[in-house]
């Protein structure tokens, strides 16, 4: 992997999971929480299921994980050519585009939109890279307030909480959580939720239907995401179930779009394959409710200014690294996340980002850098099982990108990992050595019996996020000399 990507950080962290400590240690945490853990298997089996589902219905499925691997690859090795010609485009059509190398920038550009548009307060459409830049959290303390409208971005920002999944922000609450905090929050920002809410879903998206009402009628600004960025035509495209978003992208006077550099498509071609795997990978349907697509400003239609800001923040060092680019072709449906098993059992919080599961373990170390205790930790949080790489609709080896990483935190030093393996070669390379570990081995194995370890000595941060196997009472060679004497 690419040196530029390694050591320091290439990105600023999010201060919204500042404080989070490493993997095992938040993973262990969480496992002690029932109720999330029962909330996380519901959800994920049930849209696992559907997915397969509809997966199976398409004989082509293979060829378009294909077509939808090779038009990112594409987008990505002539990245340059493609962001030139989609500024070109987008301009041509009418839009200002920004270009902002990390949150700082992107975060600066869209506050002094929004002062030059005197408004103290936006709506968002769901989007991760300005979860990944914190723009909220900057636009607040700048008096800015910015009101999520996806429903379960709603149901995040009112709980003051933290999104823990890509699609669906809020999957580790159930209904009546959700209940409790649309009575306890809803009042406090706008129209309040009315007293008999109960947790039927319905009354739940009524509920928020009507807080959300009055603020798209309000708002002059809107922010948004995007899915992808046709560079040939200069499109901006997203794919959502709700139609909040549509109301961002279409009610305000000016629109504020933050897309990160690698959702460029090269042409609307390119789009046809995606249009097919998002929505059958994330939320298991055949098609999703409702997709926008916007192309710069037109008179008498939709915002009448729009800015694009285009954003780095550590994706040209992935993009350095001829191995570790593969995770900039992720198209965010998050299907990896609902088949993983470490996933079900810790949610997103523990990953310590908001790109969390198995894409997360692989992104974050590569957009940040592996500095952090965080993100030396994330490579080693996957069984390794390649539920991932099946599920990717765009083929993300994500397996051998994390055993890849896995080498390269070691090499720089994970104490714990790096100990184990030069203490492993120095046994194994003595067969002398090897029999006395083994006899070693058989004596722990007659005293533990069948007690589970769940700490050794001098292995902390190894034995604090595993329990370890008990060791048999006697090798493969002793068993063999025992049942076949020395006939070798
Ligand atoms: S890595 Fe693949 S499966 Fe996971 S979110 Fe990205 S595109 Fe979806």
């Amino acid at each position: 992997m690419s040196t530029q990507a390694r050591g320091g950080p290439v990105q600023q962290t999010s201060s919204t999971f500042i404080g989070m400590p490493a993997f095992p240690e938040a993973a262990r945490e969480a496992l002690d929480n029932t109720q999330q853990r029962k909330n996380l298997r519901h959800a994920t089996h049930t849209i696992r299921d559907k997915r397969a589902a509809v997966v199976d219905e398409l004989p082509e499925w293979e060829a378009l994980r294909v077509a939808g691997a090779d038009a990112k690859d594409e987008a990505l090795t002539h990245l340059a050519d493609y962001l030139e010609q989609l500024e070109e485009s987008l301009v041509a059509q009418g839009a200002t585009v920004h270009w902002a190398r990390d949150a700082v920038e992107a975060n600066r550009i869209a506050l002094e939109i929004a002062r030059a548009k005197e408004v103290d307060e936006v709506v968002k459409v769901k989007s991760m890279a300005t979860q990944e830049i914190e723009l909220n959290e900057a636009l607040e303390e700048a008096g800015v307030h910015a009101w999520e409208t996806d429903l379960a971005e709603l149901i995040v920002q009112l709980g003051h909480d933290r999104p823990s999944h890509i699609l669906v922000p809020a999957i580790h609450r159930n209904r009546n959580e959700i209940r409790e905090i649309f009575l306890r929050e809803m009042a406090k920002v706008g129209r309040p939720a009315p007293d008999d809410l109960t947790q039927d879903p319905a009354r739940l998206a009524e509920a928020a239907r009507l807080h959300l009402r009055e603020k798209f009628l309000r708002a002059r600004v809107g922010i948004s995401g995007a899915n992808f960025a046709i560079a040939d035509t200069g499109t901006l495209v997203v794919v959502e179930s709700e139609g909040n978003g549509r109301m961002c992208l279409t009610l305000p006077e000016t629109l504020i779009s933050v897309v990160g550099i690698e959702k460029v498509l090269p042409t609307w071609d390119d789009l046809a394959p995606m249009m097919q795997l998002l929505p059958r990978s994330s939320t298991g349907e055949r098609m999703n409710p409702y997709t926008t697509m916007w192309t710069g400003a037109h008179d008498g239609d939709g915002p009448q200014d729009v800015h694009v800001i285009l954003l780095d923040n550590g994706r040209s060092h992935v993009l350095a690294d001829t191995v570790g680019r593969e995770a900039l072709r992720c198209i965010r449906c998050s299907a990896c996340l609902n088949v993983c098993p470490v996933y079900e059992r810790t949610g997103g919080h523990a990953y310590g980002s908001v790109y969390p599961g198995p894409i997360g373990a692989v992104l974050n170390p590569q957009l940040r850098g592996t500095s952090s205790a965080v993100d030396q930790s994330l490579p080693y949080a996957s069984s390794l099982c390649g539920a991932c790489f099946d599920a990717c609709p765009v083929r993300i080896n994500i397996p051998e990108l994390l055993v890849e990483l896995r080498g390269r935190v070691t090499e720089e030093g994970h104490a714990a990992e790096s100990a184990a393996m030069k203490a492993a070669a120095w046994v194994l390379s003595d067969p002398k050595r090897l029999a006395g570990a083994q006899r070693a081995s058989s004596l722990v194995g007659r005293v533990v019996g069948d007690r589970t370890i769940r700490s050794l000595p001098g292995l902390g941060a190894w034995t604090s996020a595993r329990d370890v196997p008990t060791p048999p009472t006697e090798s493969f060679r002793q068993w063999w000399a025992r049942e076949r004497g020395d006939d070798r």
